[in-house]
Protein backbone atom coordinates (compact mmCIF):
# COMPACT_ATOMS: atom_id res chain seq x y z
CA UNK A 1 0.00 0.00 0.00
CA UNK A 2 1.23 3.49 -1.20
CA UNK A 3 1.21 6.46 1.58
CA UNK A 4 -0.36 9.45 0.52
CA UNK A 5 2.60 12.00 -0.77
CA UNK A 6 3.72 14.80 1.92
CA UNK A 7 3.69 18.24 0.14
CA UNK A 8 7.15 19.33 1.29
CA UNK A 9 5.43 22.99 1.35
CA UNK A 10 3.85 22.57 4.49
CA UNK A 11 7.09 21.20 6.59
CA UNK A 12 9.14 23.14 8.41
CA UNK A 13 12.98 22.80 7.59
CA UNK A 14 13.14 20.64 11.39
CA UNK A 15 10.10 18.84 10.28
CA UNK A 16 11.85 17.97 6.60
CA UNK A 17 15.22 16.97 7.55
CA UNK A 18 13.88 14.14 10.41
CA UNK A 19 11.89 12.40 7.41
CA UNK A 20 14.95 12.96 4.88
CA UNK A 21 16.91 11.24 7.56
CA UNK A 22 14.71 8.49 7.92
CA UNK A 23 15.00 7.96 3.94
CA UNK A 24 18.55 8.34 4.11
CA UNK A 25 19.28 11.55 2.51
CA UNK A 26 22.38 13.81 3.33
CA UNK A 27 21.74 16.16 6.09
CA UNK A 28 22.54 19.37 4.14
CA UNK A 29 19.56 18.32 1.64
CA UNK A 30 16.58 19.85 3.63
CA UNK A 31 18.49 23.56 3.04
CA UNK A 32 19.27 22.39 -0.65
CA UNK A 33 15.57 21.51 -1.23
CA UNK A 34 14.19 24.20 0.44
CA UNK A 35 16.34 26.99 -1.32
CA UNK A 36 15.00 25.46 -4.68
CA UNK A 37 11.53 25.64 -3.26
CA UNK A 38 11.13 28.99 -2.03
CA UNK A 39 14.22 31.02 -3.79
CA UNK A 40 13.92 29.57 -7.17
CA UNK A 41 10.24 29.03 -6.85
CA UNK A 42 10.92 25.45 -8.07
CA UNK A 43 7.43 23.32 -8.67
CA UNK A 44 8.86 19.84 -9.24
CA UNK A 45 12.08 17.30 -8.11
CA UNK A 46 12.63 17.58 -11.91
CA UNK A 47 14.04 20.99 -11.50
CA UNK A 48 16.31 20.25 -9.25
CA UNK A 49 19.48 19.27 -11.66
CA UNK A 50 21.92 19.75 -8.38
CA UNK A 51 19.99 16.32 -6.84
CA UNK A 52 21.00 13.14 -8.43
CA UNK A 53 18.27 11.48 -10.95
CA UNK A 54 17.76 8.64 -8.28
CA UNK A 55 17.16 10.52 -5.56
CA UNK A 56 14.90 13.18 -7.12
CA UNK A 57 13.02 10.49 -7.52
CA UNK A 58 13.46 8.62 -4.57
CA UNK A 59 12.06 11.95 -2.93
CA UNK A 60 9.16 12.87 -5.56
CA UNK A 61 7.66 9.49 -4.49
CA UNK A 62 7.06 10.87 -0.93
CA UNK A 63 6.51 14.38 -1.39
CA UNK A 64 4.94 16.76 -3.68
CA UNK A 65 5.48 20.24 -4.32
CA UNK A 66 1.76 21.38 -4.42
CA UNK A 67 1.49 25.04 -5.26
CA UNK A 68 -1.65 27.51 -5.24
CA UNK A 69 -3.30 27.68 -8.60
CA UNK A 70 -3.44 30.98 -10.24
CA UNK A 71 -6.85 31.47 -11.15
CA UNK A 72 -6.96 35.59 -12.12
CA UNK A 73 -4.66 38.33 -12.19
CA UNK A 74 -6.08 42.04 -12.39
CA UNK A 75 -3.68 44.76 -13.26
CA UNK A 76 -4.95 48.38 -11.96
CA UNK A 77 -4.49 51.64 -13.44
CA UNK A 78 -1.85 52.78 -9.96
CA UNK A 79 -0.22 49.95 -10.78
CA UNK A 80 -1.68 47.88 -8.18
CA UNK A 81 -1.89 44.14 -9.33
CA UNK A 82 -4.51 41.72 -7.91
CA UNK A 83 -4.01 37.58 -7.80
CA UNK A 84 -6.92 35.45 -6.79
CA UNK A 85 -5.59 31.96 -5.84
CA UNK A 86 -7.57 28.31 -5.71
CA UNK A 87 -6.85 26.10 -2.94
CA UNK A 88 -6.39 22.43 -3.58
CA UNK A 89 -10.64 22.10 -1.79
CA UNK A 90 -11.77 24.83 -4.36
CA UNK A 91 -11.67 27.74 -1.73
CA UNK A 92 -10.20 30.97 -3.12
CA UNK A 93 -7.55 33.39 -1.30
CA UNK A 94 -5.96 36.59 -2.93
CA UNK A 95 -3.20 38.56 -2.42
CA UNK A 96 -2.66 42.43 -3.88
CA UNK A 97 0.71 43.67 -4.79
CA UNK A 98 1.37 47.51 -4.15
CA UNK A 99 4.15 48.95 -6.13
CA UNK A 100 5.48 52.13 -4.29
CA UNK A 101 8.60 53.83 -5.12
CA UNK A 102 11.41 51.78 -4.28
CA UNK A 103 9.52 49.00 -2.56
CA UNK A 104 6.70 46.34 -4.36
CA UNK A 105 4.52 45.39 -1.02
CA UNK A 106 2.61 42.09 -1.28
CA UNK A 107 -0.45 42.14 1.20
CA UNK A 108 -1.24 38.43 1.54
CA UNK A 109 -4.64 36.18 3.07
CA UNK A 110 -3.67 34.10 6.53
CA UNK A 111 -7.85 32.91 6.11
CA UNK A 112 -10.13 32.03 3.57
CA UNK A 113 -12.77 34.45 5.12
CA UNK A 114 -13.01 35.90 8.54
CA UNK A 115 -14.75 35.45 11.64
CA UNK A 116 -14.04 38.99 13.02
CA UNK A 117 -17.57 40.53 11.06
CA UNK A 118 -16.09 43.92 11.41
CA UNK A 119 -18.76 46.00 9.54
CA UNK A 120 -16.63 47.90 7.21
CA UNK A 121 -14.97 45.34 6.00
CA UNK A 122 -16.26 43.14 3.03
CA UNK A 123 -14.23 39.82 3.94
CA UNK A 124 -15.98 40.04 7.35
CA UNK A 125 -19.43 40.39 6.22
CA UNK A 126 -19.24 37.30 4.49
CA UNK A 127 -18.12 35.33 7.56
CA UNK A 128 -15.32 32.49 8.58
CA UNK A 129 -14.46 29.29 6.25
CA UNK A 130 -11.13 28.17 7.10
CA UNK A 131 -7.81 29.11 8.39
CA UNK A 132 -4.69 28.92 5.53
CA UNK A 133 -2.55 26.24 6.53
CA UNK A 134 1.24 27.63 6.74
CA UNK A 135 2.30 26.78 2.80
CA UNK A 136 -0.93 28.46 1.73
CA UNK A 137 0.02 31.62 3.41
CA UNK A 138 3.93 31.31 2.25
CA UNK A 139 3.03 29.90 -1.13
CA UNK A 140 1.30 33.66 -1.93
CA UNK A 141 4.92 34.81 -2.13
CA UNK A 142 6.14 31.95 -4.14
CA UNK A 143 3.47 32.19 -6.75
CA UNK A 144 3.38 35.89 -7.29
CA UNK A 145 7.67 36.28 -7.16
CA UNK A 146 7.59 33.58 -10.40
CA UNK A 147 4.97 35.42 -12.17
CA UNK A 148 6.50 38.69 -11.78
CA UNK A 149 10.15 36.89 -12.39
CA UNK A 150 8.73 35.33 -15.83
CA UNK A 151 11.08 32.92 -16.18
CA UNK A 152 14.19 35.03 -15.31
CA UNK A 153 16.42 33.63 -12.22
CA UNK A 154 15.94 35.45 -9.00
CA UNK A 155 17.34 35.06 -5.56
CA UNK A 156 16.67 36.62 -2.05
CA UNK A 157 18.38 39.14 -3.06
CA UNK A 158 17.39 39.97 -6.90
CA UNK A 159 13.80 39.07 -6.44
CA UNK A 160 10.89 41.91 -6.66
CA UNK A 161 8.78 41.61 -3.72
CA UNK A 162 10.59 43.95 -1.10
CA UNK A 163 8.10 43.87 1.96
CA UNK A 164 5.28 41.70 3.19
CA UNK A 165 2.10 42.95 5.07
CA UNK A 166 -0.50 40.23 6.62
CA UNK A 167 -3.17 42.53 6.30
CA UNK A 168 -5.65 40.58 3.30
CA UNK A 169 -8.01 38.29 3.83
CA UNK A 170 -8.72 37.15 7.93
CA UNK A 171 -7.51 37.82 11.55
CA UNK A 172 -4.06 36.41 11.43
CA UNK A 173 -3.56 36.14 14.86
CA UNK A 174 -7.17 33.93 15.20
CA UNK A 175 -4.49 31.42 13.22
CA UNK A 176 -1.43 31.79 15.62
CA UNK A 177 0.15 28.54 14.71
CA UNK A 178 0.07 28.24 11.42
CA UNK A 179 1.00 31.90 10.66
CA UNK A 180 3.79 31.76 12.98
CA UNK A 181 4.80 28.96 10.84
CA UNK A 182 4.35 30.58 8.12
CA UNK A 183 6.91 33.40 9.25
CA UNK A 184 9.31 31.04 10.06
CA UNK A 185 9.54 30.18 6.12
CA UNK A 186 9.24 34.00 5.51
CA UNK A 187 11.89 34.92 7.59
CA UNK A 188 14.12 32.35 7.63
CA UNK A 189 17.00 31.16 5.56
CA UNK A 190 16.77 28.95 3.55
CA UNK A 191 13.39 29.58 3.22
CA UNK A 192 12.05 33.24 1.38
CA UNK A 193 14.78 35.17 3.64
CA UNK A 194 12.67 38.34 4.00
CA UNK A 195 14.44 40.60 7.14
CA UNK A 196 11.84 40.97 9.70
CA UNK A 197 11.84 44.43 9.35
CA UNK A 198 10.20 44.04 6.35
CA UNK A 199 7.50 41.85 7.06
CA UNK A 200 4.23 43.04 9.09
CA UNK A 201 1.61 41.22 10.45
CA UNK A 202 -1.37 43.29 11.02
CA UNK A 203 -4.71 42.15 13.83
CA UNK A 204 -8.38 43.52 14.51
CA UNK A 205 -6.89 43.24 17.96
CA UNK A 206 -7.12 39.92 19.90
CA UNK A 207 -5.08 40.78 23.30
CA UNK A 208 -4.06 37.30 24.18
CA UNK A 209 -2.53 36.55 20.63
CA UNK A 210 -0.74 39.78 21.06
CA UNK A 211 0.87 38.38 24.38
CA UNK A 212 1.60 35.49 22.85
CA UNK A 213 3.59 37.10 19.58
CA UNK A 214 5.60 39.28 21.89
CA UNK A 215 6.99 36.13 24.09
CA UNK A 216 7.24 33.95 21.19
CA UNK A 217 9.91 35.49 19.83
CA UNK A 218 8.66 35.81 16.04
CA UNK A 219 9.67 39.62 15.69
CA UNK A 220 8.10 41.24 12.60
CA UNK A 221 6.29 44.55 12.82
CA UNK A 222 2.59 44.95 14.44
CA UNK A 223 -0.08 46.51 13.07
CA UNK A 224 -3.15 47.30 14.98
CA UNK A 225 -6.44 48.16 14.10
CA UNK A 226 -7.60 50.50 15.94
CA UNK A 227 -10.44 52.74 14.03
CA UNK A 228 -12.02 54.57 16.90
CA UNK A 229 -11.40 56.20 20.11
CA UNK A 230 -14.52 55.28 22.22
CA UNK A 231 -15.32 52.30 22.89
CA UNK A 232 -19.00 52.90 22.01
CA UNK A 233 -18.12 53.51 18.48
CA UNK A 234 -15.18 50.44 18.12
CA UNK A 235 -18.15 48.13 19.94
CA UNK A 236 -20.52 49.09 16.98
CA UNK A 237 -18.05 48.95 13.96
CA UNK A 238 -15.52 46.12 15.34
CA UNK A 239 -17.34 43.28 17.48
CA UNK A 240 -13.85 42.17 18.69
CA UNK A 241 -14.00 45.22 21.23
CA UNK A 242 -16.37 43.95 22.99
CA UNK A 243 -14.19 40.99 24.29
CA UNK A 244 -10.87 43.10 24.19
CA UNK A 245 -11.73 47.03 24.59
CA UNK A 246 -9.33 49.73 24.13
CA UNK A 247 -8.05 49.98 27.51
CA UNK A 248 -7.39 45.98 27.42
CA UNK A 249 -5.67 46.24 23.74
CA UNK A 250 -3.62 49.54 23.95
CA UNK A 251 -2.13 47.44 27.71
CA UNK A 252 -1.21 44.73 25.63
CA UNK A 253 0.38 47.35 23.15
CA UNK A 254 2.84 48.95 26.25
CA UNK A 255 3.69 45.53 26.71
CA UNK A 256 4.41 44.17 23.35
CA UNK A 257 8.20 44.13 22.89
CA UNK A 258 9.48 46.32 20.09
CA UNK A 259 13.06 45.75 18.31
CA UNK A 260 15.42 49.22 18.77
CA UNK A 261 13.81 51.87 16.17
CA UNK A 262 10.23 49.95 16.43
CA UNK A 263 7.37 51.25 16.52
CA UNK A 264 4.00 50.01 16.60
CA UNK A 265 1.43 50.85 13.29
CA UNK A 266 -1.91 51.88 14.27
CA UNK A 267 -4.23 51.37 11.41
CA UNK A 268 -7.43 54.10 11.67
CA UNK A 269 -9.71 53.53 8.84
CA UNK A 270 -11.82 56.92 8.43
CA UNK A 271 -15.32 56.67 8.09
CA UNK A 272 -17.68 59.78 7.47
CA UNK A 273 -19.29 60.87 10.77
CA UNK A 274 -18.46 57.63 12.77
CA UNK A 275 -14.62 57.99 13.61
CA UNK A 276 -13.43 60.97 11.90
CA UNK A 277 -13.92 64.26 14.20
CA UNK A 278 -11.43 66.64 16.08
CA UNK A 279 -12.31 65.40 18.98
CA UNK A 280 -11.58 61.77 17.75
CA UNK A 281 -8.10 62.62 16.61
CA UNK A 282 -7.43 64.50 20.01
CA UNK A 283 -8.74 61.97 21.99
CA UNK A 284 -6.84 59.32 19.83
CA UNK A 285 -3.46 61.45 20.58
CA UNK A 286 -4.14 60.79 24.19
CA UNK A 287 -4.76 56.49 23.49
CA UNK A 288 -1.26 56.61 22.36
CA UNK A 289 0.80 58.19 24.86
CA UNK A 290 3.89 56.21 26.15
CA UNK A 291 3.39 54.05 22.95
CA UNK A 292 6.27 54.07 20.40
CA UNK A 293 3.30 54.54 17.48
CA UNK A 294 2.64 55.89 14.00
CA UNK A 295 -0.36 56.48 12.56
CA UNK A 296 -1.84 55.12 9.16
CA UNK A 297 -5.13 56.98 8.20
CA UNK A 298 -6.69 54.84 5.42
CA UNK A 299 -10.05 56.71 3.87
CA UNK A 300 -12.93 53.93 4.15
CA UNK A 301 -13.08 52.45 0.49
CA UNK A 302 -16.36 51.79 -0.15
CA UNK A 303 -18.26 48.74 -1.43
CA UNK A 304 -21.91 48.91 -3.01
CA UNK A 305 -24.23 49.32 -0.80
CA UNK A 306 -22.44 50.20 2.19
CA UNK A 307 -23.73 52.01 5.35
CA UNK A 308 -20.25 54.11 5.65
CA UNK A 309 -19.18 56.58 3.69
CA UNK A 310 -15.86 57.66 2.84
CA UNK A 311 -14.73 61.20 5.06
CA UNK A 312 -13.84 64.20 2.44
CA UNK A 313 -10.24 65.20 1.59
CA UNK A 314 -10.06 68.14 3.90
CA UNK A 315 -11.67 66.37 6.93
CA UNK A 316 -8.73 63.89 6.41
CA UNK A 317 -6.40 66.37 6.36
CA UNK A 318 -7.07 68.37 9.46
CA UNK A 319 -7.23 64.98 11.40
CA UNK A 320 -4.05 63.98 10.28
CA UNK A 321 -2.45 67.59 10.88
CA UNK A 322 -4.03 67.47 14.57
CA UNK A 323 -2.03 63.99 15.03
CA UNK A 324 0.95 65.89 13.51
CA UNK A 325 0.76 69.18 15.71
CA UNK A 326 0.92 66.64 18.71
CA UNK A 327 4.25 64.99 17.44
CA UNK A 328 2.75 61.77 16.14
CA UNK A 329 3.67 60.41 12.60
CA UNK A 330 0.67 60.43 10.78
CA UNK A 331 0.39 59.02 7.02
CA UNK A 332 -2.80 58.92 4.60
CA UNK A 333 -2.92 55.47 3.03
CA UNK A 334 -4.55 55.93 0.53
CA UNK A 335 -6.92 52.51 -0.80
CA UNK A 336 -5.25 51.00 -4.26
CA UNK A 337 -6.46 49.70 -6.78
CA UNK A 338 -9.68 51.24 -6.78
CA UNK A 339 -10.53 50.27 -10.47
CA UNK A 340 -9.93 46.94 -9.55
CA UNK A 341 -11.78 46.67 -6.78
CA UNK A 342 -8.37 45.90 -5.01
CA UNK A 343 -10.03 46.39 -1.22
CA UNK A 344 -9.50 43.36 1.00
CA UNK A 345 -12.02 40.54 -0.25
CA UNK A 346 -13.64 42.63 -3.46
CA UNK A 347 -12.03 40.42 -5.92
CA UNK A 348 -13.03 36.92 -4.26
CA UNK A 349 -16.40 38.39 -3.72
CA UNK A 350 -17.14 39.45 -6.92
CA UNK A 351 -16.06 35.96 -8.67
CA UNK A 352 -18.43 34.70 -6.31
CA UNK A 353 -21.24 36.81 -7.28
CA UNK A 354 -19.95 36.05 -10.95
CA UNK A 355 -20.55 32.01 -10.35
CA UNK A 356 -23.89 32.58 -9.02
N1 LIG B 1 -7.70 41.24 10.34
C1 LIG B 1 -6.54 42.08 10.22
C2 LIG B 1 -6.00 42.18 8.80
C3 LIG B 1 -6.98 42.33 7.67
S1 LIG B 1 -7.78 43.90 7.50
C4 LIG B 1 -6.84 43.46 10.77
O1 LIG B 1 -7.98 43.72 11.17
O2 LIG B 1 -5.93 44.27 10.88
C5 LIG B 1 -6.51 44.99 6.99
C6 LIG B 1 -6.85 46.46 7.17
O3 LIG B 1 -7.83 46.88 6.20
C7 LIG B 1 -7.43 46.78 8.55
O4 LIG B 1 -6.77 47.90 9.10
C8 LIG B 1 -8.88 47.12 8.24
O5 LIG B 1 -9.36 48.02 9.21
C9 LIG B 1 -8.76 47.72 6.83
N2 LIG B 1 -9.99 47.71 6.02
C10 LIG B 1 -10.89 46.72 5.89
N3 LIG B 1 -11.88 47.08 5.05
C11 LIG B 1 -11.60 48.34 4.61
C12 LIG B 1 -12.25 49.26 3.72
N4 LIG B 1 -13.38 48.96 3.10
N5 LIG B 1 -11.67 50.47 3.53
C13 LIG B 1 -10.50 50.79 4.14
N6 LIG B 1 -9.84 49.96 4.97
C14 LIG B 1 -10.38 48.75 5.22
Amino acid sequence: MTSPKINIKALTLVELKALLAELGCKPFRAGQLFAWIYSKGAQSFDEMTDIAKSERMLLGSRFSVASLSLLRQELSSDGTRKFLFGLEDGHTVESVLIPEDDRRTLCISSQVGCAQACRFCITGGGGFQRNLRAYEIADQIVVVEKVLAGGRKYSPETRSITNIVLMGMGEPLANFDEVVKALAIITNEPGLGFSTRRVTLSTAGLVPEIGKLGRSGVKVNLAVSLNATTDEVRDRIMPVNKRYPIKELLAACRHFPLEPRRRITFEYVMLSKVNDSPEDALRLTRLLRGIKAKINLIPYNPSPGSEFKRPADATVKRFQQILQDNEYTALVRESRGRDIAAACGQLREREAGAEK
